[in-house]
């Protein structure tokens, strides 16, 4: 049930939910502020999945400052079942709930390699500084040894890098 022929300019541009359902537009109509003229998709999916009168019902049963996030809840809701007429917005929030159990397990599986490259690191890198060097030589010793370690690693990974890029830039 599509009108495309809705173009009749009378003095008062009845609303969205008027047009469609051919009525006058009263001045309180309880569709026009939230089923605007130029926006008619709106209303026409509400319209075709919960009923005119039933959305009529739901609106006059809440207070004003509700009813516009509830028209947006009702044409969300009805967007989606008509897209996906079995589970509706189900559809979406269950999938969506599946993408968060995967990413919190890749965040738990992540959380435990932290812990455990940190149970490896920390018993090692305290111990050799104290067990090792004289007081005068010991600080800079470190210091050094530290930096060379981290410079090393760079270089490392800088290597890697620039190989990765060669391959990827001569194929
Ligand atoms: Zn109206």
């Amino acid at each position: 049930m599509k009108e495309s022929g809705g173009r009749k300019q009378g003095a008062i541009s009845p609303c969205a939910a008027c047009k469609l359902l051919r009525r006058r537009c009263a001045q309180d109509c309880v569709f026009a502020p939230y089923f605007p003229a130029d926006e008619p998709q709106k209303f026409a999916s509400v319209h075709k999945v919960f009923g005119a009168s039933n959305v009529n019902k739901m609106l006059q049963e809440l207070p004003e400052h509700q009813r516009s996030d509830a028209v947006s809840s009702m044409v969300y809701e009805a967007n989606a079942r008509v897209r996906d007429p079995v589970y509706g917005c189900v559809g979406a929030i269950s999938s969506l709930q599946q993408q968060i159990d995967v990413l919190q397990t890749q965040l738990a599986i992540a959380q435990a390699e932290v812990v455990h490259m940190r149970m490896h690191q920390l018993p090692s890198t305290p111990n050799p500084p104290t067990n090792l060097s004289d007081q005068n030589n010991g600080n800079s010793s470190t210091k050094h040894n530290t930096k060379s370690f981290f410079t090393m690693d760079m270089v490392i990974d800088h290597h890697q890098s620039n190989n990765m890029g060669e391959s990827l830039w001569s194929c």
